[in-house]
């Protein structure tokens, strides 16, 4: 299978600021790609050098195969959402969706025709007529959608769109960004600072640290298997064990990560470790323990309807051996 983009050594400097640092990288044709990082670790410089807004400083970039050194931005069958949605005020929706095929020479009731397709796509049919104040933040998102998508491209870049959204809307849409990637195929390259996001939503993962590729990976590979320190602490909610506690774990002496819901509290008289609980936070869905065992905290989810512990009580820990993840510290 042709890779939609590919990053072969991509290098981007600003000054002495290493935006991207040596990043190589193969996004699957037709996939739902995340960029996923902490603010500044590059990934939005890396969406601006697939639409080619931004050029590599050293590396190359390739879509569909095609080498995009010289190929300008609307040559490169890309498109961009933004997290303000970039809408012409002045313009109603439908001139707003049409306004690619305007540019391109498009006659009027083609664009028309094809910007109210779009509109029905994005469940907005009958709102053409409305200026972008008239409507709502997912409304907006959804047309800025539309109008991305007028021109067919093959490659969607997505820059935290659902950023300026509330916390439900955001859900619900990102139910619908899925299902839309599905139905129409096209490749999907999403950036966002949540985790949460990236794994419900995403086919493959990159999580990005300082310029950098942390691992890259499915949902489940980043959040089960994390590669680094740096992945296992920005990705999930593990505890994440230095060297010395691993090995008193019974693991080698190596960072590792061990989920609090793989940890249970025993009552046997050899427990892989003791700790004494300092705080309980209930869930509601469960209990999260949070104990002190050889100077680290580490935390325990107990499910609804399980024992919880006393705070100050020292209770014995077990878990599957299967359950410490090896990582390398990075
Ligand atoms: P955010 O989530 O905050 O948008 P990001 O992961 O997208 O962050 P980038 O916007 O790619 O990060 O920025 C990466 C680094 O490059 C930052 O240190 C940023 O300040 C720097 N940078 C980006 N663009 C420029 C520029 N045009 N000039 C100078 N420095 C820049």
């Amino acid at each position: 299978m042709t890779a939609a983009v590919e990053f072969h050594n991509v290098s981007r400097h600003f000054g002495t600021v290493r935006a991207v640092d040596r990043v190589d990288l193969a996004i699957d044709e037709g996939s739902f790609f995340a960029m996923l990082g902490p603010s500044g670790s590059g990934k939005t410089t890396c969406l601006r050098l697939i639409s080619g807004f931004e050029k590599p400083t050293t590396g190359s970039i390739r879509i569909f195969g095609e080498d995009m050194g010289d190929v300008p931005p609307n040559r490169r069958h890309v498109n961009t959402v933004f997290q303000d949605y970039a809408l012409f005020p002045h313009m109603n929706v439908r001139d707003n969706v049409a306004y690619g095929l305007m540019v391109k020479g498009v006659e009027r009731r083609t664009r028309h025709e094809r910007a109210e397709e779009l509109l029905s796509l994005v469940k907005l049919d009958g709102f053409g007529e409305r200026k972008p104040a008239q409507l709502s933040g997912g409304q907006r998102q959804r047309v800025a959608l539309a109008r991305a998508l007028v021109n067919e491209p093959r490659v969607l870049l997505l820059d935290e769109p659902l950023g300026a959204l509330d916390l439900k809307l955001r859900e619900a849409m990102q139910d619908e960004l899925k299902a839309l990637q599905r139905r129409l195929g096209i490749t999907f390259v999403f950036v966002t600072h949540d985790q949460g996001e990236a794994l419900s939503m995403a086919d493959r993962v990159a999580v990005f640290n300082d310029g950098r590729i942390a691992q890259v990976g499915t949902p489940s590979d980043v959040y089960d298997r994390p590669a680094t320190r740096f992945v296992a602490d920005f990705v999930g909610s593990s505890n994440v064990l230095p060297p010395d506690l691993t090995r008193s774990f019974g693991g080698p002496r190596l960072w590792a990560s061990l989920r609090p819901e793989s940890i249970r509290f025993t009552g046997a008289s050899d427990p892989k470790a003791k700790g004494r609980v300092t705080a309980l936070r209930y869930l509601g869905s469960g209990t999260r323990v949070a104990l002190e065992t050889g100077g680290q905290e580490i935390a325990v989810l107990v499910p609804a309807g399980a024992p919880v512990p006393d705070i100050g009580e020292v209770s014995g820990l077990t878990w599957d051996p299967a359950a410490l993840h090896l990582m390398e510290d990075a």
